[in-house]
């Protein structure tokens, strides 16, 4: 982030104002960076004060200070020797400072969203852009109302392009994240049974995602997945934007970028970019990333990249932490893909998994946030996943109804039990001549990831 000084924070944030700073304070206040943690502050460094489920950050200010703040944003003036702005509501305070960043920014925004796969198709994407200029992007997942400003803070100087997550799970969200990335390039990647309890069902998870494409202008490009459902919708939505991109993964859907001769076991397809088409063989395995490629793409295509950019993109990204990580212990691969779970990605998770050779192993914890709903999907799942793998160990309230309908599943009380009796398995059936592949998947809130520790420490 390059340097602000007071004067033009109080312009920032002259709408959300309750007391100004006083004149005599402009001239030391100017900052570095912006910081709401104070166990993290730096010299120079505002602190806006958040209000939290567990603290209060008004609480901190003065250990804030202590560390060397040199500016205070907060919602009620405090008893502390340090320059203060005082705002009606310091997380909007971040989203407005953030969208002024991106307004001095002279770059390409491409921002995303979708039920499943947006921090894969952003790494994609990220990648492509980087094969032609300096390129920014959300780190982690931090695509929420806090995560997305500081993507914007964290802005490094004289890049090209900055590729934007952004993540909702109720409505209103992603047009107020929109607001703050105005996108050149808006991308929804798909509607699914993501967060179907926060969107109130999948109507509304599509009009909560579509809410990026109401947000285009005439000078913005709608990218617009062809093979879901809600495409007709999204059109409708995309109906201010300057320009729309569609993508499909079928040849007959008319779409600007579509794939064909998709060979899933060799990892390899046709990419079809408008006039032009390329051989892609991408680093990781599954249907999924296919659909994730072909979304990056269209998305790059939006942006007036060339083709070769974009298959030099795709071949040589990396996923980010937790998804489908391939990890070697001895005569065992455990495909870590602890981050997260919802049906969409553990079916593609089976469905991936049934390409590896040997014996198979799928261990499994709770979907969450799927609503009433929740007891009927994880049924379902266990009954559809069936023959992904020849062994599954389950855990957790919801996975005992997956258990019930699927007749190689074994369910545990607990992560622990289900570790000791999947390393007992691995010791008694290993076997040298035939690989075993676990692969590890469950809800964030399940941190399925101790499994997948314990196994390393164990095996
Ligand atoms: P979050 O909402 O938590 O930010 P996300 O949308 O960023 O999730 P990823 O982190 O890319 O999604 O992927 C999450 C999981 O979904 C991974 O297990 C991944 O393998 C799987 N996945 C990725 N893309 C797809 C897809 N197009 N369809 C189904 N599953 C997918
Ligand atoms: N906070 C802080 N110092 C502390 C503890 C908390 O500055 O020692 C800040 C924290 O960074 C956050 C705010 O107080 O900005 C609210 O904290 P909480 O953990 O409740 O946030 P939540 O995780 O609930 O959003
Ligand atoms: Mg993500």
């Amino acid at each position: 982030m390059k340097p602000f000084d007071a004067k033009t924070l109080n312009r920032v944030w002259r709408s959300l104002l309750v007391e100004t700073l006083d004149e005599s304070a402009h001239n030391t206040a100017m900052i570095a960076s912006i910081n709401t943690d104070s166990r993290a502050i730096k010299p120079m460094d505002c602190f806006v004060a958040l209000v939290g489920e567990h603290f209060d950050g008004h609480d901190f200010c003065q250990a804030a200070v202590n560390q060397g703040a040199n500016l205070l944003v907060v919602e009620s003036k405090q008893p502390i020797d340090c320059p203060q702005i005082v705002v009606k509501d310091t997380r909007r305070a971040l989203g407005l400072l953030a969208a002024e960043i991106r307004r001095q920014f002279g770059g390409q925004v491409i921002g995303l969203t979708g039920s499943v796969g947006k921090t894969t198709t952003k790494q994609m994407l990220a990648n492509i852009c980087q094969q032609v200029g300096k390129t920014h992007m959300t780190q982690g997942n931090l695509n929420n109302d806090l995560g997305v400003p500081f993507t914007w803070f964290a802005l490094p100087e004289d890049c090209q392009f900055a590729v934007i997550e952004m993540g909702a799970n109720h409505q209103g969200e992603i047009a107020y994240l929109a607001e703050i990335v105005q996108p050149d390039v808006g991308l929804v990647l798909n509607a699914g049974q993501a967060h179907l309890a926060g969107f109130g069902g999948l109507d509304g998870v599509a009009k909560g995602k579509g809410e990026l494409f109401s947000a285009l202008q005439s000078h913005q490009t709608a990218v617009i997945n062809a093979d879901d459902a809600y495409a007709n919708w999204w059109q409708d939505m995309a109906a201010n934007a300057g320009s729309k991109v569609t993508f499909s993964m079928r040849e007959n859907a008319g779409a600007d970028v579509y794939a064909s001769d998709i060979q899933l076991a060799e990892q390899r397809f046709t990419l079809h970019y408008g006039q032009h088409t390329a051989t892609v063989n991408l680093p990781v395995v599954g249907k999924h990333y296919v659909q994730n490629a072909i979304a990056a793409a269209a998305a790059a295509y939006a942006a007036g990249l060339p083709m070769a950019a974009v298959v030099a993109g795709l071949q040589t990204f990396t996923l980010a932490a937790g998804r489908q990580q391939l990890i070697q212990l001895g005569q065992v691969v455990i495909i870590d893909d602890t981050y997260n779970a919802n049906p969409q990605s553990m079916q593609a998770a089976g469905d991936a998994l049934s390409f590896a050779t040997g014996y198979k192993i799928m261990v499994l914890g709770d979907m969450a946030e799927l609503g009433e709903a929740q007891i009927e999907i994880h049924a379902q799942l266990g009954a559809s996943l069936q023959h992904a793998a020849d062994a599954f160990f389950c855990t957790g309230t919801m996975m005992q109804y997956f258990a019930q309908h699927n007749q190689r599943a074994q369910w545990f009380l607990d992560k622990q039990r289900l570790s000791d009796e999947l390393l007992q398995w691995i010791i008694s059936n290993v076997d040298k001549t035939v690989p075993t592949t676990i692969l590890v998947k469950g809800s964030r809130s399940m941190k399925m990831e101790t499994i997948v520790e314990f196994l390393r420490q164990q095996i």
